[in-house]
């Protein structure tokens, strides 16, 4: 089978985990601060705190921000459930700003519009939470203009973004957000196993992150409000979690963030591939972006199998049948049972339930071989042609 993606572990990643696993700490130990460390000089960012998981990474963010009843998070209805689920587990509402169907990004036009009768009906959002969908980056110049404007605080899902630039910027620089999050899911650009960071320029917004990922709990002598009961002390502030990544998992970070630069020049010069083999199907390509460099998490193409003739279900099953994992990026989350129990409905964010209709994702990740991509082009090929026979 070849998978819409995989992860991609070498000798050298195994000898940094193994180097942990002999060593006095499997976690809380070095690794976590140097990986944290090298993630932001990467990044360009000031401070990275690193979790067991985006999901927990966009948990965490809401916290540190003051997410809470009453308020309402929005993001994109063209993303992965964690990116809206966050804003649940805080006791907060969620709302979607439908998609660009060009990028299949958050469409700024649509957030402009939906703010100005927000803010008549009193109820803008404090957070909004820009997905970068297969790595290309939303907007992010313009959405921070309607973030001063309308005082709402931003937190990039940049889950498929990490190892991409935009506007000229590493993804993470926090330039025009609050905190960016990665996923370091095995499936995704690099990985930890499980695993996700947050990154930000706010020395104090950091501390307090930091400080959420581990129960509430600090020793910071400055923080303390009964200092000096003894070198044991410490004190819980607030309700925290136990979202700590393992000196393992760091370990293994470290080692793939300096291979990310390769993993994301293979994806790209794949990606690139990928257009002239696939020329004269009956689809369209990703489109283009001059203003990124995308890190590609996805691969993504969009065909209306319908108009074809042609069901998606049995272009998927072709596939599939033939030994290739192709996917589907993503079931509006607006339409899942628990947010439909919410009162969202179908029809609610057309454009990414068109996307959704068309969307087929295609492999994509270091190892794939040029002879496997010609067979995913010709595979499509034959399942494409299938239905103007029939
Ligand atoms: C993968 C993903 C997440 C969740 O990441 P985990 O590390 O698995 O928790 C969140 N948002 C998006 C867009 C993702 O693709």
């Amino acid at each position: 089978m070849i998978p819409y993606s995989r992860q991609c572990v070498s000798a050298a990643d195994v000898e940094a985990v193994s180097r942990v696993l002999e060593s006095d700490f499997l976690t809380q130990g070095p690794m976590v601060p140097e990986f944290e460390r090298r993630l932001a000089a990467y990044c360009g960012g000031a401070h990275a705190v690193v979790v067991s998981s985006a999901t927990a990474a966009l948990h965490v963010a809401c916290l540190g921000l003051d997410l809470g009843p009453g308020d309402w998070l929005w993001t994109s209805p063209n993303s992965f459930v964690a990116s809206a689920n966050c804003a649940r587990y805080c006791g907060a509402e969620v709302d979607f700003v439908d998609i660009d169907p060009a990028t299949r990004n958050m469409c700024v036009q649509r957030l402009a519009h939906k703010l100005e009768l927000a803010e008549r009906e009193g109820r803008l959002p404090k957070i909004v939470i820009p997905v970068h969908f297969a790595g290309r980056s939303c907007d992010m110049r313009r959405i921070a203009e309607l973030g001063q404007k309308y005082g709402f605080r931003i937190v990039e899902d940049a889950s498929h973004a990490v190892g991409g630039n935009h506007a000229g910027e590493r993804i993470g620089s926090c330039r025009y957000a609050d905190i960016c999050v990665f996923s370091f899911h095995a499936i995704k650009t690099m990985t930890t196993g499980e695993g996700g960071a947050m990154l930000t320029n706010d020395a104090e917004l950091a501390a307090r992150l930091a400080r959420l990922r581990s129960h509430g709990v600090t020793r910071e002598s400055q923080l303390l409000d009964e200092a000096g009961e003894g070198p044991w002390y410490y004190e819980q502030q607030e309700l925290g979690y136990n979202y700590r990544m393992t000196d393992i998992q760091a370990a293994l970070g470290t080692s793939q963030l300096g291979e990310l630069d390769n993993f994301v020049a293979a994806r790209r010069a794949q990606a690139g591939r990928y257009g002239p083999l696939l020329r004269g199907l009956p689809l369209q390509l990703p489109a283009p972006d001059p203003e990124s460099e995308s890190a590609l998490h996805l691969y993504t193409v969009a065909i209306d199998c319908e108009g074809l003739g042609l069901s998606r279900r049995e272009v998927f099953a072709q596939m599939r049948g033939a030994g290739i994992g192709v996917n589907v990026h993503y079931i509006p989350i607006h339409t899942q049972p628990y947010y439909r129990r919410l009162g969202f409905r179908r029809g609610d964010f057309p454009n990414a339930e068109e996307h959704y209709r068309t969307v087929l994702t295609l492999p994509l990740y270091p190892g794939l071989s040029v002879e496997d991509q010609a067979h995913v082009a010709t595979t499509l090929a034959a399942a494409l042609a299938s239905g103007n026979r029939s």
